[in-house]
């Protein structure tokens, strides 16, 4: 499914692990898969991010209401680990983004124990939120001039995925 990187535009998250640096697909591969033999209902909503999605995000709660406030601050897919296949977003099957806290905390403990990171630990918690373990928080400057440069490889070098 690439529903969400069409060279036409794009309004749909892909969930296309495909489309991920290879050492965080092979991550979130044994993550997910031992999440789901612990029980844990866990479904990726969200893997790559493209330019276009990201376009419209930053739209939303700015020149598209609602939402009344903006959803979010970056205003290009290079801006996110998103947007270089180095983040993917869990949610719970049956409870979406209302699963509890203590929810994302065991997919969070299983998450880390195959290198990712968690954004549930950032000032700003966000909870379905993993990326490579390896990344900083943010994407830098230097991870946006290595995309210019290089394109995705050239990232993915830089931080061990490839
Ligand atoms: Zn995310």
């Amino acid at each position: 499914m690439s529903a969400g990187v069409t060279a036409n535009g794009a309004n749909t998250p892909s969930s296309d692990l495909d489309l991920l640096a290879p050492k965080f697909r092979a991550a979130v591969d044994a993550a997910m898969a031992e999440c789901n033999a612990n029980g844990i209902d866990a479904i990726v909503y969200e893997a790559y991010r493209s330019p276009e999605l990201q376009a419209l995000y930053f739209q939303r709660g700015r020149t598209i209401t609602p939402p009344t406030t903006p959803v979010t601050n970056a205003p290009t897919n290079l801006y996110s680990w998103h947007g270089y296949g180095l983040a993917v977003d869990v949610i719970s099957k049956a409870h979406e983004w209302d699963a509890p806290d203590s929810w994302f905390l065991s997919v969070a403990e299983v998450f880390r124990k195959h290198g990712c990171r968690w954004g549930g630990e950032w000032t700003k918690p966000d909870l379905p939120h993993f990326q490579w373990g390896l990344c900083r928080p943010s994407p830098s400057d230097r991870a946006r001039e290595l995309f210019e440069a290089g394109g995705l490889k050239a990232v993915w070098d830089a931080v061990g995925a490839t």
